[in-house]
């Protein structure tokens, strides 16, 4: 049980360290090569230890062909999916003390981020992604407090497709309410009450079966809509009846791969260029903060109205950036890596102040 001293030292400790480090961090993941793919040639030269990553670019000669990019953090390939959650913890406490956290998934295509947000399968729970890592470590620390606050756990899940917000779809056992995020419409959204990681489970699996897959040159799988699960937590304090509102939006983003590398006409076209405006937003958003810039231009895109009180003031920013370390997906690698770095670490992400 966490006595109430505890829970204001831990408090305490992430004020101390969010002025250190800023509100916003950056990790790189670097997926393995998969079976049948050829593994002789990398462009991943090495990792350092203090978030650096040289990328060797077999289309360049001498000193251009090598760049090292900067973050908080770089996972190479063999790192388990408890090593990849393992610093995101803190940041699911703070969602009990009320801060608003948002962790997204960045890459293109077949990069890793579905496994890196969900994991490959949920019925294991080792290879179980930060999603539902976070989840479950959200109602064990909310159990440990219930002698100080008592919690109250929603969750919405939603998908925006084509500039467009859904609600999942076909949850028949709770009460349709058309719901509201950030002063937006969402039609179909449910808040739906959860006590338990496998409430949360059921109601992932149901949201993973809608998604709008659809296929393309680059992968059968890919996804084309941005998926937000959101974990809306109110705490009461048992002697003072003062409540506290945390949230925590655990966001996939749709592939950031360039329009033309897809082949795609028609529909796919279309996808592709509300898939690239979004994300360019979010970027634009992302340096204005870095920046302290006076306009934070969160209405250009859905994606960052609807993230709008997670993303700067007290909130909490983590962002995984996924790279294929194939020779054939190095251009996307250079841009993946050049949108989490220009818009962010070069900025005062606060990467140089950590190491
Ligand atoms: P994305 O969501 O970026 O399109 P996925 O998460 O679907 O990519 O990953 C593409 C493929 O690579 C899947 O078959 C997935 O299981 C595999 N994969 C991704 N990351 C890893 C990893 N860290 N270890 C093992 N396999 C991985």
């Amino acid at each position: 049980q966490e006595t109430k001293l505890e829970v204001k030292q831990v408090q305490a400790g992430w004020e101390e360290e969010r002025g250190r480090l800023g509100t916003i961090r950056v990790y790189c993941r670097v997926r393995p090569f998969l079976p049948g793919q050829s593994d002789g040639q990398s462009t991943v030269d090495y990792i350092g230890e203090n978030g650096n990553i040289m990328i060797v670019n077999p289309c360049k000669q001498g000193k251009d062909a090598r760049r090292v990019f900067n973050f908080n953090k770089v996972f190479s390939t063999n790192e388990t999916q408890q090593q990849i959650y393992a610093d995101t913890q803190p940041l699911i406490r703070s969602v009990l003390d009320g801060y608003k956290v948002c962790i997204f998934a960045y890459g293109q295509t077949g990069s890793g981020k579905t496994y890196t947000m969900s994991g490959p399968d949920l019925t294991t729970e080792e290879t179980w992604g930060v999603n539902y890592r976070a989840l479950r470590d959200l109602f064990q620390i909310s159990k440990t407090r219930m002698n100080i606050i008592e919690y109250e756990v929603r969750v919405q899940m939603i998908e925006i497709y084509n500039e467009q917000l859904q609600g999942i779809r076909n949850i028949t056992n709770y009460i349709r309410n058309n719901s509201q995020l950030n002063g937006l419409n969402v039609p179909d959204a449910y808040l739906v009450p959860v006590k338990c990681t496998q409430d949360v489970l059921d109601m992932m699996k149901i949201g993973q079966r809608n998604r709008a897959v659809g296929a393309t040159a680059l992968n059968e799988r890919s996804s084309h809509s941005h998926s937000i699960l959101t974990v809306h937590v109110q705490g009461k304090e048992l002697v003072s009846g003062s409540i506290l509102k945390g949230c925590l939006h655990l966001v996939d983003l749709a592939g950031s791969e360039r329009v033309d590398k897809s082949e795609a006409v028609g529909e796919r076209l279309k996808e592709a260029q509300h898939i690239n405006r979004s994300l360019s937003a979010l970027g634009d958003v992302i340096s204005a903060l870095a920046q302290k810039s006076t306009h934070i231009p969160y209405r250009n895109s859905k994606l960052t109205q609807v993230l709008q009180d997670s993303l700067g003031g007290h909130a909490k920013t983590l962002m995984f950036v996924h790279i294929n370390p194939e020779v054939n997906a190095i251009g996307e690698t250079v841009s993946t890596l050049k949108f989490a770095e220009e818009g962010c670490l070069d900025r005062a992400w606060g990467c140089t102040v950590e190491s």
